[in-house]
C-alpha cells in the first residue's frame, strides 16, 4: 500500500476517531501528500472538524486601536516603525471603539478583537484598553479579546479582570524559524505571554503566518508547538508580502500547499478553533478559500484586516450561506 494513503488511514482512526493529533512526522507526511490527495485530506479534515468541534463557523471582526509604529522588527509587518512601509500610526478613541463593535455585532460577529501594534502595552493603552471593554460591554452583545503584544503578570490580571476573555499572541512560525522572522524579540518570550494568559484562565488564541519562506519541516514543528498550547483558537495567515518589509519579495505560497497545510493543522489540532485570517484572497482565491471551510477552517475574520483590505463583508456571510455552513450564535458560547 502506498505511503500516502496509509498517513490518510493512520489519521482517520487516530484523529477522526479518537480525537488524538498527528504528531510531527506524521504532519510532514500529511504536508508532503501528492496535489491528487489533496480532495481526500480536505474531506478528512472536514470530518475532524465537524465531529470534534460541530458545524458552526465563529465569524469574528477586529479594530486597531493603535495601528503602525511599532518598534519590533517582525520582518512580515508593514506595522513596524523599522521599515520604510506605507502605514502610519494611528490611534481609535473609544467611542470609535465601540462604533465598531456595533458594526461588527450586526455582521452575525461574536467576537470583537481589539488590536494594537506594540511590544506590549504601556500604561496609557492598558487604560485605554479597560475603558474600552466596559464600554463595549455596556453598549454591545459581543465577545471581546484583545492582542497587544507582551504582557506582565501584572497586566495579564487586569486584563483578566476587565473582562478580556480572549488574548491573541501569535508565535507566529515555528521556534527554529522565529530567529529569520524577528530579532527584536524572541519566541520564548511570545510563549511565557501565553502560559501567564492561560493561567489567568482567559482563552488563548495563537498561530501565524505561513510561507514566508519556512521549509515543510518547520511549518509541521509549528502546528505541534501550537498544539501544546492547547489553544482555543488558531488563526492561520497566509504572507501578504508588504512593500517595504524584508519579505515584501518573497513569492505567495503556493495554493496547493495552502490546503495541505490548512489540512495538516487541523488534523494536528481537531479540537481547535482554526481561523483564516490575513493574505487567503491572495493565495487561495474565492475558491480556495472554500475549500478550506470545507477542509478543516472554522472560524473566519470579516471584513478589512489589521493593514490590508479583505473582502466585503456581505461577500463572506454569503459564501458561508453558500456553504450551509450555520454561524455560532452568541448565547451557545460555552
Ligand atoms: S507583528 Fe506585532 S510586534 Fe511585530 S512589528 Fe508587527 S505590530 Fe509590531
Amino acid at each position: 500500500m502506498p505511503n500516502t494513503t496509509s498517513i490518510l488511514d493512520t489519521a482517520r482512526h487516530q484523529v477522526l476517531e479518537d480525537g488524538i493529533g498527528l504528531d510531527q512526522s506524521q504532519l510532514i507526511e500529511i504536508l508532503n501528500l501528492p496535489d491528487e490527495d489533496i480532495p481526500a485530506l480536505m474531506e478528512l479534515a472536514h470530518q475532524v472538524r465537524l465531529k470534534w468541534c460541530g458545524e458552526e463557523i465563529e465569524v469574528e471582526g477586529i479594530i486597531s486601536l493603535k495601528t503602525g509604529g511599532c518598534p519590533e522588527d517582525c520582518h512580515f509587518c508593514s506595522q513596524s516603525g523599522l521599515f520604510e512601509s506605507p502605514v502610519r500610526s494611528v490611534w481609535l478613541d473609544i467611542e470609535q471603539l465601540v462604533e465598531a463593535a456595533k458594526q461588527t455585532a450586526k455582521s452575525g460577529a461574536t467576537e470583537f478583537c481589539i488590536v494594537a501594534a506594540v511590544k506590549g502595552p504601556d500604561d496609557k493603552l492598558m487604560n485605554q484598553l479597560e475603558e474600552a471593554v466596559a464600554a463595549i460591554q455596556r453598549e454591545v452583545d459581543i465577545e471581546v479579546a484583545a492582542s497587544v503584544g507582551s504582557l506582565t503578570p501584572e497586566q495579564v490580571t487586569r486584563l483578566a479582570r476587565a473582562g478580556v476573555h480572549r488574548y491573541n499572541h501569535n508565535l507566529e512560525t515555528a521556534r527554529s524559524f522565529f530567529p529569520e522572522v524577528v530579532t527584536t524579540h524572541t519566541w520564548e518570550e511570545r510563549r511565557e505571554t501565553l502560559r501567564l494568559v492561560a493561567e489567568a484562565g482567559m482563552e488563548v488564541c495563537s498561530g501565524g503566518i505561513l510561507g514566508m519562506g519556512e521549509t515543510l519541516e518547520q511549518r509541521a514543528e509549528f502546528a505541534v508547538q501550537l498544539a501544546e498550547l492547547n489553544p482555543t483558537e488558531v488563526p492561520i495567515n497566509f504572507l501578504d508580502p508588504r512593500p517595504g518589509t524584508p519579505f515584501a519579495d518573497r513569492p505567495l505560497m503556493e495554493s496547493e500547499d495552502a490546503l495541505r497545510a490548512i489540512g495538516a493543522f487541523r488534523l494536528a489540532m481537531p479540537h481547535t478553533m482554526i481561523r483564516f485570517a490575513g493574505g487567503r484572497e491572495l493565495t487561495l482565491g474565492a475558491e480556495g478559500s472554500e475549500q478550506g471551510l470545507l477542509g478543516g477552517i472554522n472560524a473566519i475574520i470579516v471584513g478589512n484586516y489589521l493593514t490590508t483590505l479583505g473582502r466585503p463583508m456581505e461577500d463572506d456571510l454569503e459564501m458561508m450561506d453558500r456553504l450551509q455552513l450555520p454561524l455560532k450564535v452568541l448565547n451557545k458560547v460555552i
